[in-house]
């Protein structure tokens, strides 16, 4: 049986942006984390980028949200209410635009901030009052110290991609932003896996979480099939060409490791022939 958005009693304007979206049923981690996420208890969930987890824990945290839209435009008015952090900028501008398509027709406003870009415009938008803020550990630290956001009115922080954040050495930054939120919050963590260290962050920081583990999606899709040709180095471009020509190919996807590796292929390609044109 698959789950329906319409059985969660989603207020009008997320139900309403929701099907927008075309959702036609929830998947997996939705239907799991949606109703545990309502209640505010704390989540720690196995789920990787694709499962639709983003909805799982924005639709939620935007529905417990709702009490404080208003339309003043006082930006004490808006304070930080939920916090959800991730490792990179492309992760974190990708969620953001997901949370933004979410929370269109609530009052409720959202940002996003991340390294590599002014502070400025991300400065104002702050100072402006959002209650949903999305966005990478150093950058969001670089705010706090400027006192360019006020955390100590979060309510709810996502820890996603948590595996990926101490892979690339966020701990202390995580554990200081954490050590700024109010005690009593709703923490939800989710990780591809839940190593040892991931399971230590949990311990620290979420209490009696509830575990939502989803099977992994499907990587590829039915009408895709895989073929695996082991080729020594110097034979892979004839064996590509052997290929496209055996298959009667006229467009292809070709990755290639490496920017000089994919330049020298494309020029191969061009240089064959065949009707092949290459873009790099
Ligand atoms: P995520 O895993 O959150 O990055 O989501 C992956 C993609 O799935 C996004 O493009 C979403 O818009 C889409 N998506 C999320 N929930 C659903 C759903 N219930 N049905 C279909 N697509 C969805």
């Amino acid at each position: 049986m698959t789950a329906s958005f319409s059985n969660l009693s989603l207020a009008e304007p997320l139900a309403r942006a929701v099907a927008e979206m075309g959702y036609e049923s929830m998947t997996p981690i939705q239907a799991q984390a949606i109703p545990v996420v309502l209640t505010g208890k704390d989540v720690m969930g196995a789920a990787q980028t694709g499962t639709g987890k983003t909805a799982a824990f924005s639709l939620p945290l935007l529905q417990r949200l709702l009490k404080h839209e208003n339309a003043s435009t006082s930006p004490a008015r808006h304070p930080v209410r939920a916090l959800v952090l991730l490792p990179t900028r492309e992760l974190a501008d990708q969620v953001a635009q997901q949370v933004k398509l979410y929370a269109k027709y609530t009052q409720l406003r959202s940002a996003v901030v991340f390294g590599g870009m002014d502070m400025k415009p991300q400065t104002i938008e702050l100072k402006a009052g959002v209650e949903v803020l999305v966005a990478t550990p150093g950058r969001l630290l670089d705010h706090i110290e400027a006192k360019n956001c006020v955390l100590n009115q979060v309510e709810y922080v996502v820890l996603d991609e948590a595996d990926r954040m101490l892979d690339i050495g966020f701990l202390p930054d995580l554990q200081r932003i954490l050590s700024y939120l109010p005690k009593t919050r709703t923490t939800l963590l989710f990780s591809a896996t839940f190593s040892p260290e991931i399971k230590r962050l949990a311990g620290s920081y979420l209490q009696d979480p509830i575990t939502i583990e989803v099977a992994r999606p499907n990587e590829t899709a039915s009408t895709v099939s895989q073929h695996f040709y082991g080729v020594p180095d110097e034979e892979k471009r004839h064996a590509l060409h052997t290929l496209l020509k055996q298959n009667g190919i006229k467009q292809a996807f070709v990755f290639v490791n490496s920017k000089l590796g994919c330049a020298r292929l494309a020029r191969s390609l061009e240089r064959e022939g065949s009707g092949h044109g290459a873009a790099r």
